[in-house]
């Protein structure tokens, strides 16, 4: 079946930007903005964003064929390229109308950016013990406090913050804050040992004042819960990317690879870890499909932000996330060992897709924090199914 354009476009963006500079992408030498610039030429810049503010409106199934894509090249792009879906989704539905035209739109003219700050170091992934605050002040609201990790956060237009409210125990704000605002500091950009054509920074808020209305509605970190659906999805399918590339990877080799005076690519002990690829690349990609899908028939409703705040965070969200994670990570280990020594110098691009690869069950919740949430929220007592 003939790819629709987008993914046309994307394969294209991919052979041509990513595929085969493995070196240079892993090399952390360059900030990721000339690649983003790049990427915007397609016209696919932020393909997510809604139609009223001028983007191209692509749902969530779209997305996950254009990170697939993306990821088979290189999942340091990808991530920085959808990641900003976290942040939008959360203006979109939960921030006045004005800072939506203001800000989504402004995104979608200047081909721009923007990040999430949840993070902290102290708390962990509890939120709920997050020491960065906000207080009102008059018309005003301060922040204050030091955010771990942010992607594209250095570059992004726009930020959101979230915060403890000053004085309570229980009250969070996620407020929307231009990153030109006086008082926001990047301490440093992380080396990370994968994904390192993308940037992730540490970021100090000191006395940061931003209208009062630029908190969004609800409780802060129920808005970032609804946030993480899309883009946990999004990272899941990243795994899926590397995952098809590394099965690419293996294929090439074992035509070039003898054992026993015959081609790899005949050995049965070969054939049977590709059929194993090859079944877990086929269920993940019906897991992030079907998520995606599950995604896009809350978003398409009238009322989606109410129901996206009574739901929360979708169990397949959850599981795709995990599932991807596990699966991918167990074909990268596999097909490792497959390149023998050579596989483990940085000559041989698999180790940039193992490190890569393991950022899925880290990022946005590891696994023992993902399985405690399955848990709590999805796993109900016999006694009490209907
Ligand atoms: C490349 C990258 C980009 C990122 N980008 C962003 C971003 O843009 N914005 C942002 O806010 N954050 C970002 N992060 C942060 C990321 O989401 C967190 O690092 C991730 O959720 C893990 O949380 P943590 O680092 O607090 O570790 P923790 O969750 O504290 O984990 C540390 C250890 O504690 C264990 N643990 C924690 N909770 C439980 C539990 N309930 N049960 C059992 N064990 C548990 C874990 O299993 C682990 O062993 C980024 C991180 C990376 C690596």
């Amino acid at each position: 079946m003939r790819q629709p354009e987008y993914v046309r476009t994307v394969q294209a963006f991919a052979r041509r930007e990513l595929i085969g500079q493995e070196r240079l992408l892993d090399s952390l030498a360059d900030a990721p903005l000339p690649l983003y610039g790049r990427f915007a030429e397609t016209g696919l810049a932020n393909w997510w964003l809604p139609k009223e503010h001028g983007g191209l409106g692509l749902n969530l199934e779209e997305s996950v064929r254009i990170v697939s894509e993306l990821a088979y090249g290189d999942a340091g792009a990808a991530f920085m390229l959808f990641i900003p879906v976290l942040t939008t989704s959360m203006v979109g539905w939960y921030a006045s109308e004005q800072l939506r035209k203001r800000y989504l739109s402004t995104m979608v003219e200047q081909n721009g950016s923007c990040a999430t700050l949840g993070s902290e170091h102290e708390a962990g992934s509890e939120l709920a013990r997050i020491t960065t605050t906000v207080r009102r002040d008059g018309n005003f609201l301060v922040l204050n406090g030091h955010k771990a990790y942010s992607t594209n956060a250095d570059f992004g237009q726009f930020l959101v913050v979230l915060a403890r409210v000053e004085g309570s125990t229980s009250e969070f704000l996620a407020v929307l804050v231009p990153r030109d605002t006086p008082g926001i500091t990047v301490d440093k950009r992380w080396e990370m040992i994968g994904l390192r054509s993308s940037g992730t920074y540490q970021v100090s808020l000191a006395d940061c004042r931003v209208p009062a209305d630029n908190a969004l509605a609800g409780n802060g970190l129920r808005l970032l819960e609804v946030g993480l659906n899309a883009s946990r999805i999004l990272i899941a399918t990243t795994g899926l990317g590397i995952a098809r590339r590394i099965r690419d990877l293996c294929m090439e080799y074992a035509k070039t690879k003898s054992v026993k005076g015959a081609p790899l690519a005949g050995n049965a002990v070969f054939a049977a870890k590709l059929g194993q690829f090859e079944m877990l690349i086929g269920v993940m990609t019906n897991q992030c499909l079907t998520a995606a899908r599950e995604y896009d028939a809350i978003a398409a409703r009238p009322d989606a932000g109410e129901e996206f705040l009574r739901v929360g965070t979708l169990k397949s969200a959850l599981t795709t996330k995990m599932f991807c994670g596990q699966s991918g990570w167990q074909i990268a280990s596999t097909a490792s060992e497959m390149f023998g020594g050579f596989g483990y110098t940085h000559e041989a691009v698999i180790g940039k897709l193992m490190r890569d690869m393991r950022y899925v069950s880290i990022v946005e919740g590891g696994d023992d924090v993902l399985r405690d949430l399955v848990f709590s929220r999805y796993v109900v007592p016999v006694s009490k199914r209907s």
